[in-house]
């Protein structure tokens, strides 16, 4: 029999996770309610959502979207209602009808939200990494205060959580591997990333995400954000976290213990098995993966990372050792360069430098509460722009 039904405010149900998210619910109506879908502007798509799903609430981050949202409602004849902005994300994120939180927003957006679902004491699926990387301490304080229940599903993540001593200690953890597969150029030098286009960036060869996530994949800052992200969510030193390129993408990460026992945890490269994992935990439940087939497969490769050709890792590890706020600016600029890459306004190699060149500009700031990090990450935006000015005249 199936535990307590469970209700789910989706935030970012139209992207990528949101809709492996979707999936998995769909599979398991004895179990899971939708309470609350929200997008950022795209109406007709949530529209179809609600349709399908039927939850409480709706939200559009962009307000400018929101009388559409209350008409099309209307119109489909939906007792769901329609909410608009940051507050409205913030209402559905810690609304007692809603026990857990999806947090599936992309970029710092999702950052105020993720917190809200935190200090609401929600069992809190984390995909939205930039909110860990922007503000970690004070989610893992929010958590705690909370009394929250954090579930991580970013692959790596998810996976580090299933390897880990079940009772939630360290005891005789030694390591954090994290896997990367390298992205769509591994293998190839710096002087041969000049050209890239924003679609070749975007095509992964194992995973298929969002925009932004694929750009960061393709230069490895995405490693470098989650390297950030298992600081906080496993509160272990940076030193102890290490980086291990496996094209693959199977292997999803792993856990070195002090005996020289290494666990890992494996599966095909859908994101349904760590969402179906943070849905159901501490139980399982059917995800719609396939069968690992590991004769098929063949084999596993395994090589370093390549510093060179793909900076954004190490700039990830500097900035968390140097503290005090690099971590948001580092965040925010990469935000900005990805945005500005995909528009055709920077190339590709011009993401990594204008990280750099921000991080120089301004080496972080006060961090002390959630008003002072979204200063400091409007700040970094701003210098993060002049530089691209900057660079065009
Ligand atoms: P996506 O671009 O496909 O979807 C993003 C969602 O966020 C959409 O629903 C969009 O409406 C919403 N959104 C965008 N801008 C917003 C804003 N300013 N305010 C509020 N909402 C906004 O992205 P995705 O690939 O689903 O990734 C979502 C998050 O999950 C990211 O943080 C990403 O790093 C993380 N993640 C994704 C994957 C993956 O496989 N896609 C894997 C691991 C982690
Ligand atoms: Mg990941």
């Amino acid at each position: 029999m199936a535990g307590p039904v469970r209700t789910i405010a989706l935030l970012g149900a139209t992207g990528s996770i949101g809709g492996s998210t979707l999936d998995v619910v769909a599979r398991h109506p004895d179990r899971f309610r939708v309470g609350a879908l929200s997008a950022h502007s795209r109406v007709e798509e949530l529209l179809s959502l609600c349709a399908r799903f039927r939850p409480e609430a709706a939200v559009v981050t962009d307000p400018a979207a929101w009388p559409a949202l209350r008409e099309g409602l209307r119109a489909l004849g939906l007792a769901t209602r329609a909410l608009a902005g940051q507050e409205g994300l913030q209402e559905v994120a810690a609304d007692p009808s809603n026990d857990t939180v999806v947090a599936a927003i992309v970029g710092a957006a999702g950052v105020a939200s993720t917190l809200a679902a935190a200090r609401a004491g929600k069992r809190l699926l984390l995909a939205n990494k930039e909110s860990v990387v922007l503000a970690g301490e004070l989610l893992v304080q929010a958590v705690r205060e909370g009394d929250a229940t954090l579930l991580p599903v970013d692959s790596e993540h998810n996976a580090i959580f299933q390897c880990l001593p079940a009772d939630g200690s360290r005891q005789g953890v030694r390591r954090l591997l994290l896997t990367a597969s390298g992205g769509p150029f591994r293998g190839r030098r710096r002087e041969q990333l000049a050209d890239i286009s924003p679609d070749q960036a975007c095509a992964h060869p194992n995973w298929s995400m969002g925009r932004k996530i694929s750009v960061d994949s393709a230069t490895l800052m995405n490693k470098g954000l989650e390297v950030i992200e298992a600081r906080h969510l496993f509160g272990l030193p940076p030193e102890a976290i290490e980086v291990v390129v496996h094209p693959q993408s199977v292997i999803h990460s792993l856990v070195d213990y002090v005996d020289g026992s290494v666990l890992a945890q494996l599966g095909n490269p859908d994101m349904r098995t760590a969402l179906a994992h943070g849905l159901a935990w501490p139980e399982r439940i059917e995800s719609g993966v396939a069968p690992l087939d590991l004769a098929a497969l063949a084999r596993f490769d395994f090589e370093r990372p390549d510093h060179e050709a793909f900076p954004c890792l190490g700039l990830a590890y500097r900035a968390l050792a140097a503290g005090r706020g690099a971590t948001a600016v580092l965040n925010a600029a990469n935000e900005v360069a990805v945005s500005a890459f995909l528009q055709g306004r920077l190339a590709f190699l011009g993401i990594p430098d204008l990280i750099q060149a921000s991080l120089d500009v301004l080496p972080g700031g006060l961090t002390d509460s959630l008003d002072e990090l979204l200063a400091l990450d409007a700040q970094a935006r701003r210098v993060a722009e002049s530089l691209i000015d900057r660079g065009r005249r």
